[in-house]
């Protein structure tokens, strides 16, 4: 790999771990954009999803959004159905829940992801029971 792409690799790494709100591929992107104005946003997309390839970052899937996480062991999160915020959960990874399911369904199992919805402090603060 070439000096710059390193230099870049690491320039997005960086901002994934700056952050611990789970940031989506476009808040990387601006906060990357703010140090490197030279950077595209294909240069950062592609390095997020080799960076999660390498595991030094982990791709979290919630509904409606793809999140990027500094954290790459097995942990739950929370989604917040109104806002989007992503939270670490401290629910222990269930690893018997992978022996059970690998016995029921013959899978080699090698993970399970679990997202918790519901409506976050800050959401439920804001008031409104409506809806
Ligand atoms: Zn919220
Ligand atoms: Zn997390």
């Amino acid at each position: 790999m070439q000096r710059r792409e390193t230099k870049q690799r690491e320039t997005v790494l960086n901002a994934v771990c700056a952050r611990c709100d789970h940031p989506t591929a476009e808040q990387i992107y601006q906060d990357v954009r703010a140090l490197n104005a030279r950077i595209s946003r294909g240069t950062v997309y592609r390095n997020l999803a080799c960076l999660s390839q390498d595991g030094k970052i982990r791709h979290v899937k919630v509904p409606g959004a793809d999140r990027y996480d500094f954290r790459t062991d097995p942990h739950c999160h929370a989604v917040c159905t109104r806002c989007g915020a992503v939270l670490d959960v401290p629910a222990a990874y269930d690893a018997e829940l992978d022996r059970e399911t690998a016995e029921a369904t013959g899978f080699e199992i090698l993970l399970h992801r679990t997202v918790f919805e519901g409506i976050c402090p800050a959401c439920r603060n804001a008031g409104g029971s409506g809806s």
